[in-house]
């Protein structure tokens, strides 16, 4: 249909017949008002991000209640049924949660378990340099997503079983990576894997005028979103929304250039590449444990599960510079009996074809978090009896 200039409308900023339509009509429409975010079990830690950016606020404001909770009856009623605080007890009074006192945990989250994602920004960096003094966090995701329900969807940070870049750290720890993995697997179903987080700085005004304010969610409540690693479309949503914003918010341009104006030619080869190392790695892990158990007699040709790579495998070349970025280019660690740069799985194998299927899905996803707090502006020196001071929520301690 044509619209001509004399028939376009601006649209409606107000429906005044709302209370009449039928109440199941009214709660619908307020069920599709409830945001549906990325819940994070703890605050992202500067360690395993290049920002300058806290990201505090962000993870609060990401776990408030609803508002649709204060608006009215029904729309309390609604968010009530769907959603709830306080997922877990903050002194782990339930007898068979795992222990977990991460300083870095949000308690009272809200939680809308068909819609939300939980999601453990916890690395294996927590553990680099001190013992952690209570159970793996993993542990502590999994048992939540048993209590909440098994189809609740639940996103890992990639370091927990492969870094993207070296410094996400702790390439070297494959202890607690193959624990990891064994968790994982053990556990079933599939993973959304953050490859990176870009925080983006801009007022929620300007978020929510863009793409009909769905990037951050309808009312600015999802303030962490997810976006699969290969969505070019999605990706340039983000770009054009930051673009928008103000110019001294610089911070994501390395990564815009890296993923999107060069996004066939590195971003792509570098996410394949992770996935590829990731194989390499789960198929190593699975050789690992048969030797373990004295099982290797089992595998016939047990030279040919690694070969060489062919000429057009070889590491994709820097072509730009990515800033911090660059971080995610350098060549990945070896492991000391397999030649990284030069071997690869040979997935025609037939061991290394059944081992293969049973390795969970990892889907590579890139982070962005509405971050309202100018933190690319420069801070005024702050008082001495300030810095250091209890519940600043800036310390840079994985755990406690
Ligand atoms: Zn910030």
């Amino acid at each position: 249909m044509t619209t001509t200039n004399a028939t376009r409308q601006e649209p409606a900023q107000s429906f005044t017949l709302f209370p009449q339509l039928p109440v199941e009509l009214q709660r619908r429409i307020w069920e599709l008002c409830l945001p549906a975010r990325i819940v994070e079990l703890d605050r992202p830690i500067t360690e395993n991000v290049t920002t300058p950016c806290s990201m505090y606020n962000t993870s609060q404001f990401n776990s408030r209640i609803p508002i649709a909770v204060q608006i009215c009856k029904e729309s309390r009623s609604v968010a009530l049924l769907a959603g709830f605080k306080q997922i877990y007890d903050g002194n782990f009074v339930d007898s068979d949660a795992p222990g977990w006192k991460a300083m870095n945990s949000i308690k009272d989250l809200w939680v809308t378990p068909s819609i939300d994602v939980l999601h453990l920004n916890y690395g294996n960096c927590y553990n680099v340099g001190r013992d952690h003094p209570s159970d793996n966090p993993l542990q502590f995701l999994l048992w939540l997503r048993r209590r909440l329900g098994h189809s609740t969807h639940i996103s890992i940070v990639a370091p927990l079983v492969l870094a993207f870049n070296d410094y996400q750290g702790a390439e070297f720890m494959t202890t607690y990576e193959d624990k990891n993995l064994d968790l994982l697997t053990e556990a079933g179903g599939s993973y959304l894997t953050t490859l990176c987080v870009v925080s983006l700085h801009l007022s929620l005004d300007a978020a929510l005028r863009k793409e009909g304010g769905m990037l951050f969610g309808r009312l600015g409540e999802e303030r962490v979103k997810l976006v699969r690693a290969g969505d070019k479309t999605a990706l340039k949503a983000y770009y054009k929304l930051w673009a928008a914003g103000p110019r001294k918010a610089l911070e994501p341009v390395m990564f815009f250039e890296l993923a999107l104006v060069r996004h066939e030619s590195e971003w792509l080869p570098r996410v394949a590449q992770w996935k590829q190392r990731l194989v390499t790695k789960w198929v190593t892990h699975n050789l690992r444990k048969a030797e373990a158990k004295n099982n290797c007699a089992d595998i016939q040709d047990p030279e040919g599960i690694f070969r060489t790579r062919r000429e057009d495998e070889w590491r994709t070349v820097l072509q730009g510079n990515s800033g911090p970025f660059s971080d995610y280019m350098r060549p990945p660690r070896g492991w000391a009996f397999l030649n990284h740069a030069t071997d690869v799985t040979n997935t025609e194998h037939p061991w290394v074809a059944k081992v293969l299927r049973d390795m969970p899905c990892f889907e590579p996803m890139v982070m962005f978090r509405l971050c309202a707090e100018k933190c690319y502006a420069p801070k005024p020196p702050r008082p001495q009896h300030i810095i250091g001071g209890q519940g600043t929520g800036r310390k840079r301690h994985c755990s406690v």
